[in-house]
């Protein structure tokens, strides 16, 4: 047997950047923490691209901004097109905040710069440990898990548990929360791949509407592309979509570039939409996909995963020092933030997705004149970048020599 001896206040579960910032800021805040996870190491993929503003805000305000802008590229504007015509441009410099862009930077980048954080505070990821019970014994939760490579049994005791084990959540299914929702029933892809000549400029990223799918082009730091795309229909979508398939896929939608190599990362995937129908039960609290999961449109799943846990780690201290409302508050708000966000990514799917000569037209019509109204594309952009739902108070201060 193998774990911790005395309780700690709170076990977080998974890794991922939800539950790194969780664990970091309860840290921040004084409370004694463990951090266990499934893998054996890091996860490799890059996932999510886009960190928005509110995201880089949060990060920033827990000390990791250098990093941050050393290790990301910066995207000021999403652009519309249809095919090879441009509909709209919506700027993130008309944005309250004082990172009015978004950075382009790999997820296991994030990931890194929150695991290196954690190890400054003389804290590791506990590795290798694949939780499987929560029981509750007088006031303290006991957490069980099996260590993958020796199948040694593992357990620790805490007051609390943050449940942020990803879409497939095991504390959610202990805590007996059912999830809610549905699946979309196209498959998408996403390939992260050296496009010449490049679709836009370096500062953008690019949503192609076209009746063939959507196709969402930014730039990574690398110097790749990020492309995640409908796959067409009618046809089989490959695992991994190779350079034929993606050059192909480009020409079709009216995308002016080919690929220059083989992609680095390629991957065919299903998504859903779903919140958990609580995020607490008890002192047991979901955060991140372990809570809500929605359309890849817009890039909001890491983002709001690492705005739950900021709000979560502020929630758990303030119940910690006697608050009743605290957690209560915590399900409220970041249950708000989730419709909101499904919403929001639910909204741009479907719209993307009109097929019909006579409806892309009214749509594409309707694109252009609400974004030329500086409140409409203000609204938006906010939406977008997570300002509109998140855990910091405003205004935030402003930052030197950043733009
Ligand atoms: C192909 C792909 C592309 C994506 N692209 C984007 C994008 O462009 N933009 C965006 O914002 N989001 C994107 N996402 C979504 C984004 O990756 C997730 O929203 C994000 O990873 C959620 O973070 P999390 O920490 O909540 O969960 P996860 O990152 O899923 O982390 C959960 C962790 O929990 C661990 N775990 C699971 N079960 C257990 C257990 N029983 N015991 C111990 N540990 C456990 C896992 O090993 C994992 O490390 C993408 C996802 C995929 C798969």
């Amino acid at each position: 047997m193998s774990g911790a001896s005395s309780p700690v206040d709170v076990i977080v579960v998974g890794a991922g950047p939800s539950g790194l910032v969780a664990a970091l800021r309860l840290m921040d805040l004084g409370l004694t923490v463990l951090i266990v996870d499934a893998a054996t190491a890091p996860a490799q993929e890059s996932r999510a691209a886009l960190m928005h503003a509110a995201t880089i805000e949060i990060l920033a305000e827990m000390g990791m901004i250098e990093e941050l802008l050393e290790r990301g590229v910066r995207t000021r504007a999403v652009t519309l097109a249809d095919g090879g015509r441009r509909l709209a441009r919506v700027p993130f410099d008309e944005l309250d905040s004082p990172y009015p862009f978004a950075l382009g930077i790999p997820q296991n980048e994030t990931e890194a710069i929150l695991s290196s954080r954690l190890e400054q505070r003389g804290q590791r990821v506990i590795r290798g440990v694949h939780v499987h019970t929560i029981g509750l014994i007088g006031e303290a939760y006991r957490v069980k898990g099996t260590r993958v490579h020796s199948d040694e049994p593992w357990e620790a005791s805490a007051a609390y548990v943050v449940g942020a084990d990803g879409k497939n959540s095991t504390v959610r299914e202990h805590a007996g929360i059912p999830y809610d929702g549905a699946s979309y029933d196209e498959d998408f892809i996403l390939a992260d791949v050296e496009l010449a000549p490049s679709p836009m400029p370096a500062d953008e990223a690019r949503i192609t509407l076209s009746p063939h799918g959507v196709t969402v082009i930014g730039l990574l730091p690398s110097g790749r592309h990020r492309i995640v795309a409908t796959a067409p229909r009618g046809r089989e979508t490959p695992r991994e979509p190779d350079r034929a398939y993606l050059d192909d896929l480009l020409r079709t939608r009216g995308i002016t570039t080919n690929t220059r190599d083989a992609p680095a990362w390629s991957a065919r995937f299903r998504i859903s939409h779903q919140i958990a129908r609580r995020f607490r039960a008890g002192n047991i609290l979901l955060c991140g996909d372990a809570a809500h999961v929605h359309s890849p449109a817009a890039g909001q799943g890491m983002n709001t995963g690492i705005a739950d846990a900021f709000e979560l780690a502020r929630r758990i201290a303030e119940a910690r020092a006697g608050d009743t409302d605290a957690l209560d508050e915590y399900e409220r708000v970041r249950t708000h933030a989730a419709e909101a966000v499904v919403a929001l990514t639910d909204r741009i799917t479907r719209i993307a997705l009109v097929r019909t000569r006579p409806a892309r037209l009214f749509r594409n019509t309707a694109i252009r004149l609400l974004t030329r109204q500086p409140g409409i594309r203000r609204a938006l952009v906010r939406s977008i970048s997570g300002i509109d739902r998140s855990p910091l108070p405003r205004p935030i201060p402003p930052m030197k020599d950043v733009r």
